[in-house]
């Protein structure tokens, strides 16, 4: 179903069937919109797994990427998908970001994400839409960096005053974007004693696509998720799981979802595809996780790595 992006070369055409499909029907349709596709820029979790980027997903459509949280490492994993053929994701086009919650693990490429595009030519602030909390850390962030932005836009580099500037909207539950026949709507999702952390769902020229953000089970996932293309889901191992310290049991149950969870959430919504991401594995191996969720669940299923493109 997926297709690694080092055989994207030839071209996204060939991604599979589901999105050459999509792809058709959008033609068809007269939007003259390219189609959508999902990249998993990081599939990663507070561990620090350099196979796993931290979390991020590209929700793309057309030239325009809407990423949504910055794990560490997403800007190099960004350029390694342009590099690879994904152009819309070269590094001076990252301009819209949505952020779930402010976990740190979603969070620490924040930094990146204003800075590095900038010294790459971004001229445009970037647009952040993010819980309450994020102008704060965004303020906090660009102070931070006040002697580097000094140097490169008053020294010898010359670089442009506004690409390393952001547009922060602190958004709520409800539509928060809606331009160029794309409507993103976030919605409160359940990750324990945050406050506010959100899904968000895209609804494109020529797809639904639902991206989880961290959450246990949830009602509101459900009521905006029901028959979506492609429902992008973290997930723990139920196995795993079972080898944890109370502890941490009593956190992950709260914070996150399992894969019987997960299985019982999809057999409700019916997504035409299930993409397993922030995977939490704990000695599971990758075939295990997907099993554990296909003995309860007949619907198709991947567990997504990093550069996956569906
Ligand atoms: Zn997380
Ligand atoms: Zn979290």
């Amino acid at each position: 179903m997926a297709l690694r992006i080092t055989t994207l070369l030839f071209g996204i055409l060939l991604i599979s069937s589901d999105t050459a499909l999509a792809q058709e029907s959008a033609m068809k349709s007269n939007l003259n919109t390219p189609a959508t596709i999902v990249v998993t820029l990081g599939t990663g979790t507070p561990n620090a797994n350099p196979d796993r980027s931290g979390p991020a997903t590209a929700v793309i459509v057309g030239d325009t990427p809407f990423l949504i949280d910055c794990g560490p490492g997403i800007v190099r994993r960004a350029s390694e998908a342009a590099k690879k053929g994904v152009t819309a994701l070269r590094v001076s086009n990252l301009k819209h970001l949505f952020i779930t919650h402010l976990h740190s693990d979603h969070t620490v490429g924040l930094a990146d994400l204003i800075f590095t595009p900038w010294v790459l030519d971004r001229m445009e602030p970037l647009q952040v839409y993010g819980p309450p909390g994020t102008k704060k850390m965004v303020d906090h962030i660009i102070a931070a960096y006040q002697e580097d932005i000094e140097i490169r836009v008053h020294g010898l580099e010359g670089a442009n005053a506004h690409g390393y500037q952001v547009d922060v909207r602190e958004i709520e539950p409800g539509l928060v974007f809606n331009e160029g026949g794309v409507k993103i709507q976030a919605f409160q999702v359940n990750h324990g004693s945050w406050k506010h952390a959100y899904g968000f769902r895209f609804q494109t020229p020529d797809r639904v696509v639902v991206v989880s953000g961290d959450t246990a089970p949830s009602q509101k996932l459900l009521d905006n998720a029901e028959g979506c293309d492609v429902l992008v889901h973290e997930v723990y191992s139920t196995a795993g799981f079972a080898t944890r310290p109370p502890k941490w049991q009593a956190y992950h149950s709260k914070f996150h979802t399992s894969t019987a969870e997960l299985a019982k959430i999809a057999t409700q919504i019916k997504p035409k595809l299930l993409v397993l991401t922030h995977q939490l594995f704990w000695g599971t191996s990758e075939e295990d996780l997907l099993k554990e969720i296909q003995t309860l669940y007949d619907g198709k299923v991947v567990s997504a790595d990093d550069l996956d493109v569906y």
